[in-house]
């Protein structure tokens, strides 16, 4: 009898308040509260989550739950202050509650 559930790896998340307006952040929308989560390292390649199918584990800051998410999900999303982001990487699939918004600079 194996428990083998989770083997996910759990990636480290800012807390609120570190996040910086008008930075952009890797994002997966909470399964529980659906706010966004930022991801602490907006790192552009080798990271674990830069598997297409991979899962990953991530903690709300928001509520605390503790879910698996599908590395696909994320979505890069540039914080604006008072608990507002906006979509820069629209490429959904579908599955995202966001209205997707899409602006030039
Ligand atoms: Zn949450």
């Amino acid at each position: 009898m194996s428990a083998r559930t989770i083997s996910a790896p759990i990636l480290p998340v800012l807390k609120p308040s570190q996040i910086r307006v008008n930075e952009s952040y890797d994002t997966w929308l909470c399964r529980r509260c659906f706010k966004p989560i930022a991801l602490a390292v907006h790192a552009p390649s080798g990271d674990p989550a830069d598997i297409p199918d991979g899962v990953v584990q991530i903690r709300c800051p928001h509520c605390g739950e503790l879910a698996q998410y599908a590395v696909r999900a994320r979505r890069v999303r540039q914080y604006l202050g008072a608990e507002q982001y906006l979509l820069i990487s629209p490429l959904t699939e579908s599955g995202e509650l966001t209205n997707s918004q899409r602006e030039g600079k």
